[in-house]
């Protein structure tokens, strides 16, 4: 929560400042609203429909004061965030609709792939689940080595074979030894960067595939690791995967060293998946479940 305060702050102040001396919405003050929120990086579309919203709400119509009026604003601002996304936060400790439960997770490296599957095991196991992590990049040199340190402070299992096995049999061999253990959640690290693009793409198909093998729900969520502080540039890398790979949620990173949390909702809307979760810092306790509403109000606080 920290790490918003400074998106918090500005929008706040600057939303304030366009109301100041006035009691009627006109074209300046629908620029002014509009340039606030694009620099606020909620996205154009949603801009555009609070700019709408408030056009049609303030028609003909006279403020008691500045502060009615802004509190107008504020209030087609913060319902058109709200309804813009349609998550359904779960928590960690709910019961799962499979067992095991296949969760993939995908996304260029440096998204930070690697800490999410760690923040995840630490959470799945911390709500008394039992989970195995898939190392599954057996591309990346010492992939497997670092996701081992992170395993082991999770205190979770992880099954690999080495550099330069084959993923889709690393993630079989995962899912077998999942079914038979009775494990409740398999975490399946995937490889950020292959030879070219293509073969990347191609690489997760098939572990898509041979994890149907074994369970033909599999995987049942396919995350997506996306660099919250590259703006413009995940939402392109995003369009990649979501071409290849079936994408059923979000993961936004380093949000605690951003100003700019709309981010998280322009490329949750261009992109239409839901965010499911956060990462607001490098430790393993630094996941939050994405809740559209108290980040909409964090926002506007
Ligand atoms: P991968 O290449 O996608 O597996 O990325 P890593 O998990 O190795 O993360 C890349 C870098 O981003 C590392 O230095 C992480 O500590 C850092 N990182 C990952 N998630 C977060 C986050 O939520 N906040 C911050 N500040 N750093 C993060």
């Amino acid at each position: 929560k920290e790490g918003l305060t400074k998106t918090r702050d500005t929008l706040r102040d600057k939303l304030a400042f366009v109301s100041r001396g006035k009691t009627e919405v006109d074209d300046e003050f629908l620029e002014e609203l509009e340039n606030i929120l694009v620099a606020a990086d909620v996205g154009v579309e949603t801009t555009l429909d609070i700019v709408d919203a408030v056009t049609v709400r303030s028609k003909g119509k006279t403020y008691r004061s500045e502060e009615e009026l802004n509190e107008m604003v504020m209030g087609e601002i913060r319902n058109l965030l709200v309804e813009s996304g349609h998550e359904h936060p779960v928590d960690f400790d709910a019961p799962l609709s499979a067992k095991p439960y296949v969760i993939m997770i995908v996304g260029v490296n440096g998204a930070g792939k690697t800490t999410t599957v760690a923040k995840l095991a630490h959470n799945y196991d911390k709500a008394g689940k039992k989970v195995v992590i898939a190392a599954a990049d057996t591309f990346r040199a010492a992939a497997y080595e670092q996701l081992k340190i992170w395993a082991d402070r999770a205190g979770v299992p992880i099954i690999g074979q080495g550099q330069g096995a084959d993923p889709a049999s690393v993630v079989f061999d995962s899912v077998s030894s999942a079914v038979s253990k009775g494990t409740d959640v398999v975490l399946v690290d995937t490889a950020g960067r292959l030879h070219n693009k293509s073969h990347l793409m191609e690489e997760l198909a098939k572990i898509m595939r041979v994890a149907k093998k074994k369970i033909p729900e599999a995987p049942h969520e396919v995350l997506l690791v996306l660099d919250g502080t590259t703006g413009q540039n995940a939402v392109q890398q995003a369009r990649e995967f979501t071409k290849f790979v079936n994408v059923t949620g979000l993961v936004m990173t380093k949000l605690d060293g951003t100003s700019k949390g709309g981010i998280v909702l322009s490329i949750s809307r261009e992109l239409n998946l839901p965010v499911k979760y956060i990462g607001v810092g490098e430790k393993i306790d630094d996941l939050q479940l994405f809740d559209r509403k108290s980040f909409v109000e964090a926002l506007l606080e």
